[in-house]
């Protein structure tokens, strides 16, 4: 079994700040951690492994250099291999050119390990983006069937079964391979890592790949290729604290409630 887990590197949550001119996130001198939903993706995978030792496990990333970082901690919590898709020619791209670029990257990734992907992994969204989008994106660029939002992941009769969650509780659901992936928060903490282990992934070279190596069509990635414009950010001006009504009975906050807001020419 040969499993891809899709790997963002974001920045720390409490951290970041947006570019009042760009409309882009402040990247630059904040610290970075691997998407936290990507780590249970890669836990599900690790897991996968736990129950098959043949099984090998690629994580991949489309960022700057620094996503290397990211893509070593992975390394030490269960990846075997790790590869880096970085070119000026994907910066500003948005989820679909993202999830074009991951799907080459895909591609080219089977072609150089001489083996095509059973499962492909993601998280379930980005805690900076938020859209869940490049999971079911990168799917559908790849014609494969996709499950989202996966709690638990098994494999039977050489089918993929999840658990997953929906809005109104749980339901179980099985697709065929190859098949994409996107794993919630699960029921189990991603594992840590060794001193052996971290000082291992600190040694691991990481093959980058380029725009040219992955043969895209540039026009459909980067800022020019997004078809999603940002217009405007900013952040919610925040509401005052409400008025507390805390009277002797029940009747009496009634009449000073509609009081206030008769004032207020609400009724
Ligand atoms: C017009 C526009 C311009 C933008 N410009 C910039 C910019 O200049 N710089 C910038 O950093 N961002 C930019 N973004 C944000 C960028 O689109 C998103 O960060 C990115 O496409 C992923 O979307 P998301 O964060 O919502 O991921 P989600 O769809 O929420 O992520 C789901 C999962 O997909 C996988 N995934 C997502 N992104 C990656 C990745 N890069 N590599 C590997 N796996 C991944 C992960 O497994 C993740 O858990 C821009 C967005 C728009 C709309």
């Amino acid at each position: 079994m040969n499993i891809l887990v899709c790997i963002k590197q974001v920045p720390d949550t409490t951290e970041i700040k947006i570019d009042p001119v760009t409309n882009t996130l402040i990247r630059e001198g904040v610290p970075s951690i691997v998407n936290t939903f990507d780590t249970f993706a890669l836990e599900t995978a690790a897991k996968l492994k736990d129950a098959d030792p043949t099984t090998r496990i690629i994580v991949a990333s489309m960022g700057p250099e620094q996503a290397k970082e990211a893509l070593k901690t992975c390394l030490s919590v269960g990846a075997d291999k790790a590869y880096l898709a970085s070119d000026r020619a994907f910066g500003g791209s948005d989820t679909l050119a993202t999830s074009y670029v991951l799907s080459c990257t895909v591609k080219e990734i089977e072609k150089r390990e001489g083996a095509p992907f059973d499962l492909i992994f993601c998280g379930k969204q980005a805690i900076d983006g938020d859209t869940a989008q490049v999971g079911p994106e990168l799917a559908e660029h790849l014609n494969y069937p996709q499950i989202t939002n996966a709690l638990e992941v098994s494999l039977v009769g050489g089918k993929v079964r999840a658990r997953r969650e929906t809005e109104d509780g749980y339901e179980v659901v099985d697709a065929t391979l190859p098949a994409v992936v996107t794993v919630t928060k699960t029921a189990y903490d991603p594992r840590y890592a060794s001193v052996k282990s971290k000082m291992a992934a600190n040694r691991a070279e990481i093959p980058m790949l380029t725009a040219a190596d992955i043969a895209i069509d540039t026009s459909r990635s980067g800022l020019k290729g997004s078809p999603t414009k940002v217009k405007k950010t900013y952040v919610p001006v925040r509401k005052k604290g409400g008025v507390k009504i805390q009277e002797e009975t029940g009747e009496i906050a009634a009449q000073k409630l509609t009081a206030l807001l008769s004032d207020a020419g609400i009724i």
